[in-house]
């Protein structure tokens, strides 16, 4: 099946100043040399910490952010390529979900307008027929028809969610970037957030590329998971694969930091050792290999390349045989 979307080689730095009054001028890589594709219909979770490049890639990808170089093939084609006018039929068809929709609803209109308002400028409905479309969205995402006349102060955080999923479907997108979209929802309300996404990607055939920093959000939703580090893929497989039997230690650390209850299976000997390091001075070799439990003298002078360890499971480790031992017990069911 032709992919709906291709990520090829995609950078993006950005100029940042430091020393007194700011005279230092350097270059943070923020994206650096990022491939994927996504097959129509598919889920790819995008994982990695705060400072990973994930979110910047999901900005990229949708021309919210110009990227330095690459390719992003949207039903073949370079959109890297069209100008910001001739982006705007493409950008019906390619929507974000943002982690606070709130910043994004303007709080002098009521729920029925903000809903309305895209369906008006798309042409894709008037007159009556735009509050009966709104009126169906709001019943797709689970909110009721009294909705229609609120403001978005009155609703909750989960209902906010729900009204940012209703904005990016009103328009009939085929690809959605969900960015962080449950991160700041009690976990009880993350749950019903991702069993809707999950229902109207089956209803109207959606596309996800799924953004989040913790592997065990993205678990159920996807069908593959890259996970990134420092701006780079460091590993990507299907979500079984991947769960199963992670091939790099930087997966292995973030699924050990995943809260299990029971407190038997815990220990301090499976948390991820020191921060991120700073994009600006990224390490030497491998990057990871400042907090990598599995490193040796190669990884500080040799970066690995993501290679494919089997059955399409790619992964950057040298030593990627290795890796298991400084798993944490996985809970029985
Ligand atoms: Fe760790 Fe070395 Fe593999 Fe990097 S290449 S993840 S430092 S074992």
């Amino acid at each position: 099946m032709e992919p709906l979307l291709e990520v090829r080689n995609l950078r993006k730095s950005f100029s940042v100043s430091s020393g007194p009054l700011g005279s230092k001028r350097h270059s943070l890589k923020a994206v650096d040399g990022v491939s994927f594709s996504l097959a129509p219909g598919e889920t790819l979770g995008l994982v990695g910490e705060s400072g990973s490049g994930k979110s910047t890639a999901g900005k990229l990808i949708l021309r919210l952010l110009d990227a330095d170089e690459g390719q992003v093939l949207f039903q073949g084609e370079d959109i890297l390529k069209r100008s910001r006018k001739e982006m705007r039929p493409l950008r019906r068809q390619m929507q974000m979900i943002f982690q606070d929709p709130y910043s994004s609803l303007n709080p002098r209109m009521r729920i029925g307008e903000i809903l309305g308002e895209p369906l008006k400028l798309h042409g894709l409905a008037k007159g009556n027929a735009v509050s009966d479309e709104v009126m169906r969205l709001l019943a797709t995402v689970g909110l009721a028809e009294e909705h229609y006349y609120r403001y978005p102060h009155e609703f909750s955080g989960g209902q906010r969610q729900r009204i940012g999923i209703a904005r990016a479907l009103a328009v009939r997108p085929s690809l959605i970037v969900a960015d962080e979209p449950v991160s700041a929802l009690d976990l009880s309300i993350q749950a019903q957030v991702i069993n809707l996404l999950q229902d109207v990607q089956k209803e109207f055939g959606l596309t996800y590329l799924f953004i989040a920093h913790d592997l065990s959000v993205i678990e159920h939703i996807s069908d593959r998971v890259a996970v990134m580090y420092l701006g780079r893929i460091v590993e990507l497989a299907s979500a079984e694969a991947l769960y199963k039997n992670p091939r790099h230690p930087y997966t292995e650390a973030l699924l050990n930091a995943v809260p299990i209850p029971d407190p038997a299976l815990r220990g301090e000997r499976y948390l991820m050792q020191g921060e991120i390091p700073s994009a600006l001075n990224p390490p030497s070799g491998c990057p990871f290999h400042p907090r990598c439990p599995y490193a040796q003298a190669l990884c500080s002078t040799t970066p690995p390349p993501l290679a494919d360890q089997g059955h399409g499971h790619l992964a950057s480790c040298h030593f990627s045989g290795d890796v298991g031992r400084h798993r944490r017990p996985v809970p029985g069911p």
